[in-house]
Parts: structure tokens; C-alpha cells; sequence
């Protein structure tokens, strides 16, 4: 049983930097989570914390049934790979995938060391590379033997800092898809950490959103992109257009907003008293657009409560969408994402005058008060010597 338990954990450095502040977060066993965030939000930190690296200030971590927090790193019976592949240069693939088993208490018989390493180095699909020393390697074959070697001795959890984050983008999207199916196939318990949240959103079964040490929202990434639980998680992941104002009315089953240039009207979610600060979320996909003057009108009957005018003022093709940026009447940017089929007979081009609209069911009103509660400590933001 890999279950993995953080509770209340919390990490100090020095006398007041707060990296990780009493988060609590159980991940269940074969479970694949992501910690995602800004720069200096926590995340490698929380993580050398589960791996042993770090001693919290405060709390525990368990693994399974036990308590593991006051064990050295090499009982802890988790495998890592870091952002830069650390494989041993002076070692061939084979030593590499077969250091663990090398330093660990039991003894292997060498049959049994080939043995794991070719079926280490079928599942990565890079049979017949064994010999091969780390820089006659591609990077992205380098990450695969780092996870090879991180794997090898069958852990209990695979910890994953960063891992991809080296490689160029057509391999880093290849590499999502083969650790998501090596995963799996393994059912191994994974920690991932990221600073990128479409990589969170392509490969977890959870996210955990981090912003200064505290923990935002935990949710499936259906979740935290449609239910985000503050601004900063409606900000941080995915496009959003949002939109500062304060709360005008709500009846309990619409909210209205006065967002300065413009009333907008939004789905209420919970019950946010007249003249509470706000943020108004939509999506760019949710926004819907059409040249002044056509005969299908966004707004016209079609049930979208925010209606308003403005110029086209970017459009980019991204393949199987196509992204606008329009200047409203109001003096906002709105960003329109649409089917790249849907314009086609009449493409909008800079300059053009449109509609767009958005339905209140499509709109999200949340407080302008982030999630995690003001800390009496300040945040450094560079790395100290720790006291
Ligand atoms: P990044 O995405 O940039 O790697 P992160 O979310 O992983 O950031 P951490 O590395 O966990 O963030 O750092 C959290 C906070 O703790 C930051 O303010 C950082 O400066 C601080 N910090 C990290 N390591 C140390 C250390 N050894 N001594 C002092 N402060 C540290």
C-alpha cells in the first residue's frame, strides 16, 4: 500500500521564509498527482520533503501506514528524477539502470541485474542501448533511463521534479504521453512538479495548485479549469479573461456585476453580499463572436446575457481553433478562442467590427481574496543559506 499522507506540513527556512505552510494532502495509492505553481510557490520543496531531502519544521509524512518523516532518503523506497537527468556520465546505460541494485543492502545476482535492466530498458522502448554512455544519448533518451534507473528497484512512489522541463517541445509532449502510459502500466504512486499547468492538465489525475507555500485548490483537472477555487486559480491555469468589479446584486441565482464599463451578469455559486471586490471569469471559449451586421448576431435570441461590441484586433490560427483578441466598446480585451471551421466562409480579420457574447452560466464571480490566508511572515523570493 503506497498511500501517501502529508499532515500539516509545513517548511521553514532560516527564521521567516515560509517555503511550505501546514499543507495537508493525501494521495492515494497509485494515484498520479501534480504539484503546480509559480516560481517559489513551494512545490520542490513539499516534494524534497516526501522524498527525505528536507526535514519539515513541522508536521508528517506518511507512507502507507508509516511514518516516514524522520527517515533518511535511501529507506524511504521512492524513486526520483530531476529536471536535469543526473545520470553518472562515466557509467554506461546498464550501470546506470543498475546502480540501485548495486548499493542496495540485498545482494542481486548478476543474471537477476541484466534480467531488470532489459525489461527496464524495453519499457522505456530503448532495448539494445545498454552499453551506451550518457552522451551519445538524446536528452530525451537520457530522461527515459533516469525514470529506467528511478523505477529499477520497483518503489513504492515515483517522485518527478520538473522532468521535462529541458527538452524541446515536441519531445516534451512525446515524453508526457510515454510517462503517463509507463504510470500507468505500473501503477506506481507519482508526485510530479511543474511550473507548467498544461502539463499538469494533460498528465494528472489531481492537481494541487500552490501559491506562496499554501495549497489553493486540490482537484481533478476538469476541476480546478471549470470550478476554479479563486482567481488565482482561474488565472494561473488555462487562458481566462477576467474582469475586476464589485457585486452589484445577487438574487441567488444571478450574480450582477458592475465591472466599471460594463454590468455583467454571471451564475451565482455562492451568495456574495452587494459591494464585495470580484473577479468575473470567462473562458475564451466561452465567449462567442460574429461580424456587426450578420445575420446570425451573438446575443439575438441565443440566451448569452453579456452582449457587447468591439474591434478585432489580433487573430491567430493555433490549428484546430483559432484565438481572437478584441478590443470591447468598454476598453477591455476579451480573448475568443472558436473552432478554426466556424469563420471560414467569412474569415474576421484585424480591424473588424463584432459582437461577442457570453452566457451568465458560462461566467464564474469569485472574491478577489486568494485561498490561502495572508502569512505574518514574509516571503522571500531568493533562495537563502539555510540557518
Ligand atoms: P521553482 O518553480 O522556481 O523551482 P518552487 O515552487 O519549487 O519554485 P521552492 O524551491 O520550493 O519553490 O521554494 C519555495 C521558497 O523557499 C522560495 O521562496 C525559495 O526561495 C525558498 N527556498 C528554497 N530552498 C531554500 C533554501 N535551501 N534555503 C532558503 N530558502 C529556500
Amino acid at each position: 500500500m503506497s498511500r501517501i499522507e502529508l499532515d500539516g506540513l509545513t517548511k521553514v527556512y532560516g527564521s521567516d521564509v515560509v517555503a511550505v505552510d501546514d499543507v495537508d494532502l493525501t494521495i492515494e495509492d497509485g494515484e498520479f498527482v501534480t504539484l503546480v505553481g509559480p516560481s517559489g510557490c513551494g512545490k520542490t520543496t513539499t516534494l524534497r520533503c516526501v522524498a527525505g531531502f528536507e526535514t519539515p519544521t513541522e508536521g508528517r509524512v506518511l507512507m502507507g501506514d508509516r511514518d516516514i518523516t524522520d527517515e533518511p532518503p535511501y529507506r524511504r523506497d521512492v524513486g526520483m528524477v530531476f529536471q536535469s537527468f543526473a545520470l553518472f556520465p562515466h557509467m554506461t546505460v546498464k550501470e546506470n539502470i543498475a546502480y540501485g541494485m548495486r548499493v542496495a543492502d540485498r545482494e542481486y545476482a548478476e543474471q537477476e541485474v541484466d534480467e531488470r535492466v532489459e525489461e527496464m530498458l524495453e519499457m522505456i522502448e530503448l532495448p539494445g542501448i545498454e552499453d551506451r554512455k550518457p552522451d551519445q544519448l538524446s536528452g530525451g533518451q537520457q530522461q527515459r533511463v533516469a525514470l529506467a534507473r528511478a523505477l529499477a528497484l520497483n518503489p513504492e512512489a515515483l517522485l518527478l521534479d520538473e522532468p521535462l522541463a529541458s527538452l524541446d517541445e515536441k519531445l516534451r509532449k512525446q515524453m508526457q504521453a510515454e510517462l503517463s502510459r509507463i504510470q500507468k502500466e505500473l501503477g506506481v504512486t507519482t508526485v510530479f512538479v511543474t511550473h507548467n499547468q498544461e502539463e499538469a492538465m494533460t498528465m494528472s489525475d489531481r492537481i494541487v495548485v500552490m501559491n506562496e507555500g499554501g495549497f489553493e485548490q486540490i482537484g481533478s483537472p476538469d476541476e480546478v479549469y471549470h470550478e476554479p477555487a479563486s482567481l488565482f486559480v482561474a488565472d494561473f491555469i488555462g487562458k481566462a479573461n477576467v474582469f475586476q468589479g464589485r457585486v452589484v446584486d445577487d438574487d441567488g441565482e444571478t450574480v450582477t456585476v458592475d465591472t466599471g464599463e460594463a454590468t455583467v451578469r454571471a451564475t451565482a455559486t455562492e451568495r456574495l453580499d452587494p459591494g464585495t471586490d470580484v473577479g468575473v471569469v470567462v473562458r475564451p471559449e466561452g465567449v462567442s463572436l460574429s461580424r456587426v451586421g450578420s445575420e446570425e448576431a451573438v446575443g439575438d435570441g441565443d440566451g448569452r446575457e453579456n452582449v457587447t461590441t468591439g474591434e478585432v484586433n489580433l487573430v491567430q490560427m493555433l490549428g484546430g481553433t483559432v484565438e481572437y483578441r478584441v478590443y470591447t466598446e468598454g476598453g477591455n480585451e476579451l480573448i475568443v478562442t472558436t473552432q478554426a471551421g466556424e469563420h471560414r466562409e467569412d474569415p474576421l480579420r484585424r480591424g473588424d467590427r463584432v459582437r461577442v457574447g457570453f452566457a451568465a452560466d458560462q461566467t464564474t464571480v469569485l472574491s478577489t481574496e486568494s485561498v490561502v490566508e495572508d502569512l505574518d511572515v514574509e516571503h522571500a523570493t531568493e533562495p537563502e543559506a539555510e540557518a
